[in-house]
């Protein structure tokens, strides 16, 4: 039995990004889902096919590993003497967790009462400043979240009791009522399903196993990072139920806007003013920069408004770019001056009557008009 590429059954190709596969899964999905197709044992071959493709192409390790290995990473075939079967990568109650990942939301939550489920993933939104995420930071964050009631170590029995297998279910979870000629099976309605009853609820969950709870967390957030940089914080998501897994905490960055600095990916941006005085004899500028600094620019004799400079290595650093940074661009814009006394129109007025020649722009632009309105530009 030889099995279809991974890439194939999701028509993705080798190299693509986690967002296409994700989307290309997500409209398959959709499509062969067995609520839409019911009955249908090609859409449901198809249907695990798809999952079984994304589960691993989802995850950057084991993609790592099929695009290296093909199927044989994951068919335990590799012999490696590590006495595992050389497979790394444990697939119990993976499909549940890609079922979740997508459907959670759109099938209604919950589906099979009695199993491991992996506690949700919590998103967390921080806004930081730039200066934050230039240099790099460490932020506390305070998240509630269900976690396992520590006296009853999430059982929900008081301590020193424990949870009792259902009478009415002898633990199966369901019970069956005769009608007529029928059986039917239906869940237990003296457990919900869960096969086992508390007697004696503990006091400090009252019976539930989960607590709410503020926890604290520190977050480091490296040098580098942009509006929308997701950090994860594993296992530090919602409890699971049933002893399955916790899910996964995402901290989502925002990058608060900064009055002197704009960002463009690892470059920044500053407009600074010069007077015209300075623009036209040239000199230097101290222009600041993120770090806290300043560094001088000199300003070239007949610096019009709208000219760069750049200052290399004064831009943002590179996300884990080891000392990497971008560039820090100057825009220099002219100031006219305003205000001014008499005296000093005085001497600009003399000035003017010096500066034939001095303008070429001024007079290249007239000359150009010049010749439009004769008609002599439209007969080149
Ligand atoms: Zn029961
Ligand atoms: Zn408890």
């Amino acid at each position: 039995m030889s099995k279809r590429c991974y890439y194939d059954v999701l028509g993705c190709k080798k190299g693509a990004p986690i967002s296409e596969i994700k989307s290309a899964y997500r409209k398959l999905a959709m499509e062969l889902h067995p609520d839409r197709n019911p009955g249908d044992t090609t859409c449901e071959a198809k249907f695990k096919e798809i999952n079984e493709a994304y589960d691993i192409l989802k995850d950057e390790q084991k993609r790592a590993a099929y695009d290296r290995f093909g199927h044989a990473a994951f068919d335990g075939g590799m012999g490696n003497g590590h006495g595992q079967g050389g497979n790394p990568f444990d697939f119990a109650g993976s499909f549940a967790d890609v079922f979740e990942d997508i459907f959670g939301e759109m099938m209604g939550g919950q589906r099979g009462a009695k199993r491991q489920n992996r506690g949700g993933d919590l998103r967390y939104n921080l806004s930081i400043s730039l200066e934050e995420a230039f240099n790099g930071s460490k932020a506390e964050i305070k998240v509630p979240t269900a976690v396992a009631c520590e006296p009853c170590r999430g059982t929900g029995a008081e301590a020193g009791t424990s949870a009792e297998t259902c009478p009415t279910c002898q633990g199966h979870g369901k019970v069956r009522a005769s009608q007529g000629f029928f059986t039917i099976e239906r869940t237990c309605p003296h457990c919900q399903g869960k096969g086992r009853v508390v007697k004696k609820p503990c006091k400090t969950c009252g019976g539930v196993g989960h607590v709410q709870k503020e926890r604290t967390l520190m977050v480091d957030i490296p040098p580098g990072v942009e509006e929308g940089t997701r950090i994860r914080l594993s296992g530090e998501g919602q409890a699971g139920f049933n002893g399955g897994p916790n899910g996964d905490l995402y901290v989502f960055l925002s990058v608060e806007q900064h009055p002197i600095f704009q960002r463009d990916g690892h470059d920044l941006y500053c407009r600074v003013p010069v007077s015209f005085v300075t623009a036209a004899l040239g000199g230097s500028v101290d222009v600041p920069t993120l770090d806290g600094g300043k560094v001088p620019v000199k300003i070239a004799e007949g610096t019009q408004t709208g000219r760069q400079y750049r200052v290399r290595s004064k831009g943002m650093p590179v996300l884990r770019g080891n000392g990497l940074c971008g560039d820090l661009f100057v825009e220099i814009f002219v100031e006219t001056p305003c205000k001014l006394s008499k005296a000093q129109k005085e001497l600009l007025r003399q000035f003017e009557e010096t500066t034939q020649g001095c303008q070429p722009e001024c007079e290249g632009f007239f000359t150009k008009v010049k010749a439009f309105w004769d008609g002599t530009a439209t007969k080149h």
